[in-house]
C-alpha cells in the first residue's frame, strides 16, 4: 500500500496489517514499485554488504529485517541452504518473490521455510515449515553441518530455536574462546553448546553446560561429540537459576563464565522484573569467577538498553563484592546490522567482564 501525508504527498510504500501494533512496515520511501525485483535488489545488497565485510561464510545471516530494508524477513544461510523466516503477514505473502530472488542469488542452492509460530499467531498467518526446493541431500533430511572457524556445528532445520543456530552470538563465541585456554568453563543457558565447543577447541575446559530444554541438551551433546571434546564437558539438565545458586553454595570457581539467557521480557512494562532476573544471575556469575576470570554476560531483551544492562551489572558487582573491569562491550554479530533510525534492530547487548 502507499502511505501519504495529510497533503497527499507520498511517504513510501509498505505492507499493511491493521491487526498489529505496527500497522504498516515500509519497504521503500521512494515512489517505486514493490515487486519481485525490489526484493531481489534488497537481497543482493544484503549479500554484497556481508561479502565486503568478510562475513559471508558457511553460516551467516543474509537478511535482518528492517536493517536490510525488508521488514519482517529473516534469511539465514547454512552451507548451500537459505532458511527463510517470515515474521509478518505481508512478508509471508511475498514468500514466492523471496524464494525467486534467492534462487537467482544462489543458483543450485536449497531453500527451507521456517516461519516463527508466535509471530504468525500475532500477525494472523499460517506459519510454513519445510523445503521450498529440493533438499540438499537425497534423503530429504533437514540436517546440515557447518564449519564455524575451527568448530563444526550441526543444524537441524525447522527444529529448536531461531532458524537453527544463534548466529547473532557467532563473533562472541570466537571472542570468549580467546580467553578460555587452560580455564574451567561454565556455559549457562548453553542451547547447543556453541560457546563450550569453541572454548574447548581453544584449549579451555573442563566445561560445565547448564541447559533446561531436553532438545537443546541433546543438540549440545551432539555438537560436543562432533568436535571431539565431549569427554571434557558435562551437560547438566537443570534450571540455571538453581544450578548457579548451588555452584555458588559449593564454592565452585571458573575461569570463564557465560550467561546467555533467553529474553526475560518482551514487554516494556516488565523491564523491572527482567532487571531483577539479570541482576540475580550476574551476582552469582561474578561470585563464581576465580581471580582474573572473565564473565561474558548478555541480554537479548529489546527493552533492556546497553546503558541499563551496564547499570544492572554494576549493581550486581556491588552486591557480589567483586571489582570487575570491562574488557569490552558486546553486541550482536555484524551480519545482524543495526539501523540508526530503528533502534529496535539492536537487541543483543552484553559485557565481557574480568574480575580484578
Ligand atoms: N548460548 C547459546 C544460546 C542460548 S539461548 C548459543 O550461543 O548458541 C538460551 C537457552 O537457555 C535456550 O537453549 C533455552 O532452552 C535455555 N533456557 C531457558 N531458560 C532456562 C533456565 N531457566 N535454565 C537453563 N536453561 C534455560
Amino acid at each position: 500500500m502507499a502511505v501519504l501525508d495529510s497533503t497527499g504527498r507520498l511517504l513510501g510504500r509498505g505492507l499493511y496489517n491493521p491487526r498489529t501494533g505496527i500497522a504498516c512496515r515500509l519497504l521503500t520511501r521512494r515512489d517505486e514499485l514493490v515487486d519481485a525485483d525490489l526484493i531481489h535488489r534488497r537481497l543482493t545488497g544484503a549479500l554484497q554488504l556481508r561479502q565486503a565485510a568478510g562475513l559471508a561464510g558457511d553460516g551467516f545471516r543474509l537478511c535482518w529485517s528492517e536493517a536490510d530494508g525488508l521488514p519482517g524477513l529473516v534469511v539465514d544461510r547454512y552451507g548451500p541452504v537459505s532458511v527463510v523466516q517470515c515474521q509478518t503477514l505481508g512478508m509471508s505473502r511475498l514468500g514466492g518473490w523471496v524464494a525467486g530472488a534467492l534462487g537467482r542469488l544462489f543458483p543450485g542452492g536449497s531453500i527451507y521455510r521456517a516461519d516463527d509460530a508466535t509471530a504468525a499467531r500475532i500477525e494472523g498467518f499460517e506459519p510454513q515449515r519445510g523445503w521450498l526446493t529440493g533438499a540438499p541431500s537425497s534423503d530429504g533430511g533437514a540436517e546440515i553441518e557447518i564449519a564455524d572457524g575451527p568448530c563444526r556445528l550441526l543444524v537441524t532445520l525447522g527444529a529448536g530455536h531461531k532458524t537453527g543456530l544463534y548466529l547473532d552470538q557467532r563473533e562472541n563465541h570466537a571472542l570468549v574462546a580467546r580467553y578460555s585456554a587452560g580455564r574451567r568453563v561454565l556455559d549457562a543457558f548453553a542451547y547447543h553448546g556453541a560457546f563450550s565447543c569453541h572454548a574447548l577447541l581453544a584449549g579451555g575446559g573442563p566445561a560445565v553446560l547448564i541447559e533446561s530444554s531436553a532438545e537443546a541438551q541433546a543438540g549440545a551433546r551432539r555438537n560436543l561429540e562432533a568436535n571431539g571434546v565431549a569427554e571434557r564437558a558435562e551437560v547438566r539438565a537443570a534450571n540455571a537459576f538453581d544450578e548457579l545458586r548451588q555452584l555458588e553454595a559449593a564454592h565452585e570457581r571458573f575461569g570463564v563464565v557465560v550467561l546467555d539467557p533467553p529474553p526475560f521480557t518482551r514487554r516494556k512494562e516488565a523491564v523491572e522484573a527482567a532487571a531483577r532476573g539479570y541482576k540475580e544471575i550476574n551476582i552469582r556469575g561474578l561470585r563464581l569467577l576465580e581471580p582474573g576470570g572473565v564473565l561474558a554476560t548478555f541480554s537479548c531483551s529489546h527493552h533492556v538498553t546497553p546503558e541499563m544492562f551496564e547499570g544492572i551489572c554494576r549493581d550486581a558487582a556491588g552486591d557480589a563484592g567483586v571489582t570487575a573491569r570491562i574488557l569490552t562491550p558486546l553486541t550482536q554479530a555484524r551480519d545482524h546490522p543495526v539501523l540508526l533510525n530503528v533502534p529496535e534492530t539492536r537487541y543483543l547487548t552484553g559485557l565481557l567482564l574480568q574480575a580484578v
